[in-house]
C-alpha cells in the first residue's frame, strides 16, 4: 500500500489545459473516486498518475517516492480500464498472467499462487480456461480485475471499469469492488462520471471541473456541505434546485415567498451572511421540499406552487413545480395522486438550506448547523 501525492500537476495538450494545477493527497489504503463531467480531465489525471502521460509541470509521488519521470512499469501500479483490454486469443488465466513472467518479478510458483488466490476472491476459478469471447461482460470485467489483483500492486488505478456493464450488473460489481477493497485495502484511485458510483464507492470523492478540483470530501459532506454551486448541482440526483433570491434581514426573499434563514453556518467572510442585504442563490434539494398538508410543522412558512409535470420514479413522485416565474423540482411521496395543473402548498426542511454567491458560485451559507432545527424536525405532526 502507498500514499499518492499530486503537487500542482498540470497537463496541456497544445491549446487544451486538461489538468489545471491539481493538488491531491490519497491516503494509504484509501479508496478515492475522481468524478466530474465528460472532458473535465479525470482520465488524464489517472493517466498522469499511471505514467501513461507525462506531466507538463508538477510532481507526482507514490509511496513517498517521486515517480514523475518514471515509466508505468516502474510505479508499482495496476490499471483496470473501461474496455477490459483482454487479449481475445488468450484464456482468462493467460490474460491474468501475461507479462508477469517476463517482468521477472515473480517465479512460476508465485504466479500460480497469485492467480489462484485472485480467482478465488473474484469467484472466477471455473472460468480460467475460457477465452474472453466465451465470457459475459461481468465475467470479463472480473478477469480484468483479477489481472490487476494478481500483481499485488501498491496502487490500483481504475478508469470507468464498470461503464460497459448493464445497470444490474454494474450495481452488483460495485458491491464486489467495495468488498474487494475491504479485503485488500490497496490504495485505489477510481475515475467515473457517475455520481452514484462515486458516492457509494469512495472513502472520499474528488469532484473535478475544467481540470480543477472543486472539492475533496466524504460523500456525505459533499452532499450536505457543497463548497460551491458546481458541486451542489453535480452531487445528488435529481439536482439541487437553484432559486434567485434576495437575502434581507435573515430571510431569503423571492417574489412569491420569504424563507427565514436559521443561524446556520456562514462559510465566507466575517459575520452573518444572512444579516444584511445581498442577492444570492438559494439551493434546496428536491427531497428537502415537502407538501405542507403532510408535514405542517416542517418549515416556518409555506407557499403555493403549481404542478406542471409529474414523473413517477417508483420510490418517489418527482413533481416539476412553478412558482411565479421560477421552476423547480420536488420529490413527493410515491403514491401521491397529484396531477399537472394541481395547486400545492409547499414547505421545506429548514436544516437543509444553502446559499451561493451569484458571481463566484461559492457557498456562503448552510443552515445545517442551525441550533434547534433538529428538535423542530422531531416534533410530532399533530402536536
Ligand atoms: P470523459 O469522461 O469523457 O472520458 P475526462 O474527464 O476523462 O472525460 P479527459 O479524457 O481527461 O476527460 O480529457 C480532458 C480534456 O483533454 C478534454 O478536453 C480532451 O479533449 C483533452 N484531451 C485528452 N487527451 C488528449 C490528447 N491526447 N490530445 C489532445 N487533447 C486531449
Amino acid at each position: 500500500m502507498a500514499t499518492i501525492q499530486l503537487n500542482d500537476v498540470v497537463k496541456r495538450f497544445d491549446d487544451v489545459v486538461a489538468v489545471d494545477g491539481i493538488d491531491l493527497t490519497v491516503r494509504d489504503g484509501e479508496f478515492i473516486v475522481i468524478v466530474g463531467p465528460s472532458g473535465c480531465g479525470k482520465s488524464t489525471t489517472l493517466r498522469l498518475i499511471s505514467g501513461l502521460e507525462d506531466v507538463t509541470s508538477g510532481v507526482i509521488e507514490i509511496g513517498g517516492r517521486d515517480v514523475t519521470g518514471l515509466e508505468p512499469n516502474e510505479r508499482d501500479i495496476s490499471m483496470v480500464f473501461q474496455n477490459y483490454a483482454l487479449y481475445p486469443h488468450m484464456t482468462a488465466k493467460r490474460n491474468m498472467t501475461f507479462g508477469m513472467k517476463s517482468a521477472g518479478d515473480f517465479t512460476d510458483e508465485e504466479i500460480e499462487q497469485r492467480v489462484t488466490e485472485a480467482a478465488e476472491i473474484l469467484d472466477i476459478t471455473d472460468l480460467l480456461d475460457r477465452k474472453p469471447g466465451a465470457l459475459s461482460g461481468g465475467e470479463r470485467q472480473r478477469v480484468a480485475l483479477g489481472r490487476a489483483i494478481s500483481r499485488d500492486p501498491e496502487v490500483f488505478l481504475m478508469d470507468e471499469p464498470l461503464s460497459n456493464l448493464d445497470a444490474k450488473l454494474r450495481v452488483q460489481m460495485r458491491a464486489e469492488l467495495a468488498k474487494l477493497h475491504d479485503e485488500l485495502q490497496t490504495t485505489t484511485v477510481y475515475v467515473t462520471h457517475d455520481q452514484t458510483e462515486a458516492m457509494t464507492l469512495g472513502d472520499r470523492v474528488a469532484v473535478i471541473d475544467a481540470g480543477q478540483i472543486q472539492q475533496v470530501d466524504s460523500p456525505q459532506r459533499l452532499y450536505d456541505f457543497p463548497e460551491n454551486r458546481f458541486v451542489a448541482e453535480f452531487i445528488g440526483d435529481p439536482a439541487m434546485n437553484m432559486i434567485d433570491v434576495t437575502v434581507r434581514d435573515g430571510n431569503a426573499v423571492h417574489e412569491a415567498f420569504s424563507i427565514p434563514l436559521p443561524a446556520g453556518e456562514n462559510t465566507v467572510g466575517s459575520g452573518e451572511v444572512t444579516a444584511g442585504q445581498r442577492s444570492a442563490i438559494l439551493g434546496i434539494r428536491p427531497e428537502d421540499f415537502y407538501l405542507a398538508s403532510e408535514y405542517p410543522d416542517m418549515g416556518e412558512t409555506t407557499f403555493p406552487a403549481t404542478v406542471t409535470v409529474t414523473e413517477p420514479l417508483g420510490d418517489s413522485l418527482l413533481l416539476y413545480c412553478r412558482i411565479a416565474d421560477t421552476e423547480f423540482k420536488v420529490q413527493a411521496e410515491p403514491r401521491s395522486t397529484l396531477q399537472p395543473g394541481d395547486e400545492v402548498e409547499l414547505t421545506y426542511d429548514p436544516a437543509r438550506l444553502h446559499l451561493f454567491d451569484p458571481e463566484t458560485g461559492d457557498a456562503i451559507y448552510h443552515s445545517e448547523s442551525a441550533p434547534g432545527s433538529e428538535e423542530q424536525l422531531e416534533q410530532p405532526v399533530d402536536e
